[in-house]
């Protein structure tokens, strides 16, 4: 007889790290930070008709406060430093999403002043393919986040300083 059988639906066993991936997921609040014009898509899903908000999703003016950075836009050599420093200062475990064709490979934009993705710097978790994707593309991209987080291994125990976070 399990524990399940005896007391029924009032109570929900569980791991501490599906706890930790699970808390994780469903509070992810990305970096208050645009680029180009797919940033306008990422405003447009964080206003009324799309929010965000029911996700969980809460943008932060801050880098030290935010685990989530969105490359909304074009990432020009320009302003390539700033956005190495931004991530920076985010604290761990943080996450990258490169939304729109831009951020994913340079889009249209093969030239002399532009990356050719900003994975070429930081660690991308999901790309959004578009130009510039919906907000429902962004919002299916921050599901699949949602999912990775949800994959994670010894979150609970990376937590204490025990061993590493091994990722989704
Ligand atoms: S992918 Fe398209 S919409 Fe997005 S920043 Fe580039 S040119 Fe603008």
């Amino acid at each position: 007889m399990g524990v399940e059988e005896t007391l029924g639906s009032n109570v929900i066993t569980t791991s501490l790290d599906k706890l930790v991936n699970w808390s994780r997921s469903r509070s992810l609040w990305p970096m208050t930070f645009g680029l180009a014009c797919c940033a306008i898509e990422m405003m447009a899903t964080g206003a009324a008709r799309f929010d965000l908000d029911r996700f969980g999703v809460l943008f932060r003016a801050s880098p030290r406060q935010a685990d989530v950075i969105i490359i909304a836009g074009t990432v020009t050599k320009k302003m390539l430093p700033v956005i190495e420093t931004v991530y920076e200062q985010m604290p761990e475990p943080r996450y990258v999403i490169a939304m729109g064709a831009c951020a994913c490979s340079g889009g249209v934009f093969d030239t002399y002043s532009t990356v050719q993705g900003v994975d070429e710097v930081l660690p991308v978790d999901v790309y959004i393919p578009g130009c510039p994707p919906r907000p429902e593309g962004l919002l299916f991209g921050l599901m699949k986040l949602q999912e990775k987080i949800m994959r994670e291994r010894n979150s609970f125990g990376a937590a204490l300083g025990v061993g590493e976070r091994i990722p989704g």
